[in-house]
């Protein structure tokens, strides 16, 4: 006799993190390490982010507030929308996993693209739904017409990744208001916007639209791991219409939202000069890897992240191998069924010349 886990775990391939500076150091030796897989943000975190959580780190034998009612406030000025209509959780991640809790039945249908943020398959998977994937377009993008082919009374949530991770393409504005035209009212759609700010189009829809506009089916993902540099504090956040966002509140952990998160993501919003230097300097970064590429005959997509997706070929895991090698993690793709293709997050103008140099000298040989 022994413990079976629940059905839904046989289907879970479990999610693998960008490679741990310290892992790479303990394996080769290395001292100084480049850590391009993650999306992490570059240039670090805010000091007043810093400030906030040392000036809590006090009070940390307190419970937090389980309705984290300060930074909901807080973000409610700042988006122009009801606390009612704003959702946190212990990163995006977290919301991704309250939206299927509350949401999906047993064999429930949830739809979403290939080659998209592993996530949504994790935990449709623990609620034993049924994930349905479409095939990304041509051009690496979400495939909006592939998805509504594939609706059925099923049919229960939709996630839309947007831009895409791991490609770095958008869908547009008109695509996705036509899109939104054809879904009916009792299917949930998701629109999973990490990257949001970073995006290089004006053509880029404003989902957040749908909220103010009362949408009872619409909801929009949004986190301070990447723009902001918070990735290790854990903090995301949602807006979706109050009704929609209830079932999340009875099924999310209590208090999911720690303390430090809570006064960091106040501090954060306050400090709108750092998002705005972070995503100028992705912007500057994203232009310096893709004269880089281009200087080395690599073709890539075109990104409105912070990572672009490479093509290497036949040669994307050797390649791989050979930059942890000498020091410098990235993003194989095979997981996300691009075996041909390296993500590679946008560092530092220093780390990205580093880049450089040393794909210079593998591909040379
Ligand atoms: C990074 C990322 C998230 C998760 O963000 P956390 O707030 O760190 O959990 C969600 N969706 C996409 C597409 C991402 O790339």
């Amino acid at each position: 006799m022994k413990i079976t886990p629940q059905q839904g775990l046989s289907k879970i391939t479990p999610y693998v993190a960008g490679k741990p500076i310290r892992e790479l150091k303990q394996e080769f030796g290395f001292e100084h390490v480049i850590k391009l897989a993650s999306n992490e943000n570059p240039i670090g975190v805010s000091s007043k982010v810093i400030n906030a959580i040392k000036n809590t780190v006090e009070q940390i034998n307190v419970y937090p507030d389980s309705h984290s009612q300060e930074l909901r406030l807080a973000l409610s000025k700042h988006y122009e929308l009801d606390v009612e209509q704003i959702a946190l959780g212990n990163g995006a991640d977290d919301l991704i996993c309250q939206i299927l809790m509350a949401y999906t039945d047993t064999d429930d249908e949830v739809l979403t693209s290939y080659s998209s943020f592993p996530v949504y398959d994790i935990y449709s998977h623990v609620m034993r739904a049924k994930l349905v994937k479409t095939p990304l377009t041509q051009d690496y993008s979400v495939n909006l017409p592939a998805l509504l082919e594939h609706i059925t009374e099923k049919t229960k949530i939709i996630f839309i990744c947007n831009p895409n991770n791991p490609t770095g393409t958008v869908v547009n504005e008109t695509e996705v208001n036509d899109f939104i035209k054809r879904i009916p009212p009792h299917i949930l759609v998701v629109f999973d916007e990490a990257y949001a700010e970073m995006v290089a189009t004006d053509a880029f829809p404003n989902t957040l639209n749908y909220i103010k506009e009362g949408w009872e089916n619409v909801m929009m993902l949004r986190t301070f791991s990447k723009v902001y540099g918070m990735a290790g504090i854990r903090l995301g956040y949602g807006f979706g219409h109050k009704n929609v966002l209830e079932p999340l509140l009875r099924v999310k952990a209590p208090f999911s939202v720690n303390l430090l998160a809570q006064a960091a993501g106040i501090a954060a919003l306050e400090d709108q000069a750092f998002m705005h230097r972070s995503v100028k300097l992705n912007r500057q970064g994203r232009e310096q890897l893709y004269q880089g590429f281009s200087n080395l005959g690599l073709e890539y997509v075109e990104s409105h992240t912070n990572f672009i997706l490479v093509g290497f070929g036949t040669t994307a895991s050797s390649i791989h191998q050979a930059l942890l090698s000498k020091g410098i993690i990235v993003r194989p793709c095979a997981a996300y069924g691009l075996p041909e293709f390296l993500r590679i997050s946008i560092g530092t103008h220093e780390q990205n010349k580093q880049l450089f140099k040393l794909l210079k000298s593998i591909l040379e040989r």
